[in-house]
């Protein structure tokens, strides 16, 4: 190979180089993956998930201190009766040095996506999302000066917040919901210089998901045995398993992969659904009345109604390569998972990462695992509490509010435009 990676399509087999690619250039439905030239992973020197460079389809690194931290629990291990739990965590927790300040693993995404579309001069990133991708998209600007155009419901606005001033945000929003937010998005990257993110698609995110798993392995000195997250897209949790293949191949964190063990929150859970009907798709019997159950749910970042579920290399896909499970919560039984891992460990959780804490629990009192095996627990997002206490707080400040079902009419390209030319004149100054 000559370079650092390549991307290889799984469906025709194809390699060939990424140009900020994201389907097989022979048309197959199917995830794309990075193939690293370095098989064995080797540590970095470098500032948070950059010390996983070689395995993140980037050539060079950001400055910005924000990586997973992995411990080995004593408190919540000692609730549950478990003599192996690695806690991975990603959100703010100082002590722990834990330094994403927008709070979430989405993090882990947005800074070698913003990387890698820089280095391959792709274009503008736009980001559609209902919170924490949004956030964490926006931080990274604020950090690194690179722009992105993030897309959110007008209702979800107030969740966009940095720790730093943002100031090449162009934030939209959209009198709407989240589907609606999507098809906006989906108008803006008409405009020329401008892409999209990409979602479960794109290999950079994944891969800078993908460094939980390799953190957790090389602080326990192994691969798990099971691994545990909530997930909506279940991007983290293919990115989790890609991970461990490439840490099998390696050849000295072992060779068996880890069960994966994925958690939803009822009502809405529809991943769970197809799962338990051994569905290749998902159905609308897998989301009953969809609105009103997402709106009930107590961790909404999980109310992802088209997941990669299906696709070849998907979340399916990587459940049955690891001989996984799948697990729905209430909402009462993630709130109190949640206080249970604030008492134990002593940190604030993202309602998904309560999510995934009350999985956990559940397994062990269902005998689904061995309580004497290796286990990581993806804890996705936590320490809000302790953020707020401690940083300062940016609002981001919409450049336009639009209505649902809005085209790119005249005008509404004419701003964007003028943005864009923005920031292009300031990428030169
Ligand atoms: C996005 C998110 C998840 C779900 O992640 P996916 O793997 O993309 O499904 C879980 N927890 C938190 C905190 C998140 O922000
Ligand atoms: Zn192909």
């Amino acid at each position: 190979m000559n370079g650092k990676y390549l991307l290889r399509c799984p469906g025709c087999g194809r390699s060939f180089p990424d140009r900020y690619t994201l389907d097989c250039p022979s048309g197959c439905d199917v995830l794309l993956r990075t193939v690293y030239a370095e098989r064995r992973l080797t540590p970095r020197s470098l500032p948070g998930v950059f010390r996983y460079k070689d395995w993140l389809p980037v050539e060079g690194h950001l400055k910005v201190d924000a990586g997973p931290v992995s411990y080995e629990s004593v408190g919540l291990a000692r609730e549950l009766g478990l003599s192996n739990l690695t806690v991975t965590f990603s959100g703010y927790w100082p002590e722990r040095g834990g330094g994403m300040e927008t709070c979430s693993f989405k993090e882990l995404e947005a800074q070698p996506t913003a990387l890698r579309l820089r280095e391959k001069g792709a274009g503008v990133i736009q980001v559609s999302s209902a919170g924490n991708t949004g956030r964490a998209f926006c931080q990274v600007s604020g950090l690194t000066g690179t722009p992105v155009v993030v897309v959110v419901p007008t209702a979800a606005a107030g969740r966009l917040w940095t720790t730093v001033p943002a100031e090449n945000v162009c934030l939209i929003t959209v009198d709407g919901d989240y589907s609606d937010s999507i098809a906006f998005g989906r108008e803006v990257c008409s405009l020329p210089g401008i892409v999209p993110e990409g979602g479960a698609k794109n290999v950079a995110r994944r891969d800078g998901m993908g460094t939980v798993m390799l953190d957790g392995a090389l602080a326990a000195g192994r691969l798990p045995d099971y691994y545990f997250q909530a997930v909506g897209s279940g991007t983290g949790g293919i990115a989790a398993w890609e991970a461990a293949e490439r840490l099998a191949a390696d050849g000295r964190f072992g060779s068996r992969l880890p069960e994966l063990h994925l958690s939803q929150n009822l009502p809405f859970v529809p991943m769970v659904r197809a799962w338990e009907a051994g569905r290749r798709t998902i159905v609308a019997e897998d989301m009953p009345d969809a609105e009103a159950s997402i709106a009930r749910v107590y961790a909404d970042v999980l109310t992802n109604r088209h997941p990669p579920w299906g696709i070849r290399g998907g979340v399916r896909d990587a459940l049955l390569a690891s001989g996984g499970r799948m697990y729905a919560v209430a909402n009462e039984g993630a709130r109190s998972a949640g206080r249970l891992f604030a008492e134990t460990e002593e940190i604030d959780l993202d309602p998904a990462a309560a999510v995934a804490v009350a999985s956990l629990a559940r397994a062990v009192e269902e005998g689904f695992i061995d309580q004497k095996k290796q286990v990581l627990l993806n804890v996705t997002g936590g320490g809000y509490q302790r953020a707020a206490e401690d940083l300062d707080r940016y609002p981001v400040e919409p450049f336009l509010r639009v209505a649902a079902g809005s085209t790119l009419d005249g005008d509404l390209r004419d701003d964007i435009g003028a943005w864009l030319a923005e920031q292009e004149v300031a990428a030169y100054a």
